[in-house]
């Protein structure tokens, strides 16, 4: 076995049915985790990579990774983030908002937050007068959150926390996971542990970024080792049902390169709404639940591979210069994959201060605050974190007019 992937483990049968799974239809190689961000002092020491490859089960149609990194890996390196940006904080307003007035919550209600972060979303419900309960295991973030008033318990939610999770808060009316069901491995137990926290009426509201556009725009750059499932709301129908839970209602959301946002239940209150069902017909009639989508998307994803490699060699042998916009995860996936280093890109620049001064992982690009770009002016930037491309080339306007021209990588590299 080689050393270098003694820590992940091939997981051979899917995590969601147990069939044996088809061999991955994506591949994208070996390389470091998307969030190991290496000291400039640590430059010099070899990188642990691990195998980064996707699979589809034809049985219950969840798209996962075909290696498990440790969790005490994944999350070692985890940096976490305080500060969220305006549109995410409206984001979180409005969806507060919908389900106070969807669900008529209020005083006697409850809802829970799983993977709570900072409170930013349950302050929404908490300021309209409806208690909430945050549950979000990373300790000094759960501690800010109890700070500013938002109860919040600082466990990981899984089935032993069950009963301490019912003790603190009784069951909920609506249960909130926003961008957690990518993370949880044992997502049977997870969707048990959820059916057992809701009241007899009670609904789970999840948010996911959407697989469709993940396969229709070409975003094999949100593929990283701690999205361990990519979903449809064909396969999270599947899941549901397998916890006693049935999805009723879905809406498209803008954020994050597009997600879903579902709607489930505990007993048979509601009735699967027109949108839902013509989304799963839409689901099926795109290719979801065959094979034939996937095997497609991956040689699209090799098209890009080239397309951009060559660009970029390209530009450096004429001797231009390059910078890349957004350190974000993705980036990191993006990179590796297509095998560039800093002999091609010379700096990536990224407003979080956490950031700056830290390499990219496997590519060792320094990071540099985001008035670099036009202190150096590269003769092009590649916007890695293309989910706010709009806003960044608004915001660097002036490097644009100074003659720097942009990049953006997916769903087909294009120069702006
Ligand atoms: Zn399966």
């Amino acid at each position: 076995m080689n050393a270098r992937y003694f820590m992940s483990e091939t997981i051979g049968k899917c995590l969601g049915c147990a069939s044996d799974l088809p061999d991955a239809f994506l591949d994208l190689g070996e390389m470091p985790l998307a969030n190991s961000y290496i000291k400039a002092c640590d430059a010099g020491r070899e990188e642990i990579s691990y195998k980064l490859a996707v699979a589809y089960c034809p049985v219950c149609y969840l798209v996962q990774i075909t290696h498990r990194v440790a969790p005490e890996d994944l999350f070692g390196n985890y940096l976490y983030f305080s500060s969220f940006s305006d549109a995410f904080l409206k984001h979180a307003q409005e969806m507060a908002g919908t389900l106070i007035k969807r669900f008529a919550l209020d005083s006697n209600s409850l809802v829970m937050e799983i993977g709570s972060n900072d409170g930013y979303l349950l302050e929404f419900f908490q300021r309209s007068g409806v208690p909430v309960l945050g549950i979000e295991p990373a300790k000094n973030i759960a501690k800010v959150a109890s700070d500013k008033g938002i109860r919040t318990l600082d466990v990981f939610f899984s089935a032993g926390q069950v009963k301490e999770i019912l003790s603190v808060g009784g069951q909920a009316d609506v249960i909130i996971g926003n961008n957690v069901l990518a993370h949880i491995p044992l997502i049977n137990e997870f969707m048990l542990a959820v059916a057992r926290c809701l009241k007899p009426n009670g609904s789970a509201v999840f948010e996911f970024p959407y697989l469709k556009d993940l396969l229709e725009n070409t975003e094999f750059d949100t593929i990283y080792h701690e999205h361990v499932f990519y979903y449809s709301l064909s396969s999270i129908r599947v899941l549901s049902q397998r916890a006693g839970l049935e999805v009723y209602d879905a809406d498209r959301q803008g954020v994050h390169g597009g997600s879903l946002r579902v709607f489930i239940q505990k007993g048979k209150r509601y009735k699967l709404t027109s949108g839902a069902r013509s989304m799963l017909t839409d689901e099926e009639k795109f290719g979801i639940t065959d094979q034939r989508v996937y095997k497609n998307f991956a040689s699209r994803v090799k098209e890009l591979k080239q397309e951009l490699f060559e660009l970029l060699e390209g530009l450096k042998k004429s001797g231009k210069t390059i910078a890349g916009y957004g350190a974000a995860a993705k980036g990191n996936t993006l990179l590796n994959y297509i095998g560039t280093n800093n002999k091609t890109i010379d700096f990536v620049v990224d407003r979080s201060t956490y950031k700056q001064g830290l390499l990219m992982p496997g590519t060792k690009i320094p990071i540099l605050n985001q008035n670099e770009l036009l202190k150096r002016k590269p003769d092009y930037t590649i916007i890695l974190a293309w989910n706010f491309a709009q806003e960044i080339m608004e915001q660097q306007s002036q490097y644009h007019v100074g003659g720097g021209k942009f990049i953006i990588p997916v769903p087909r590299p294009r120069v702006i």
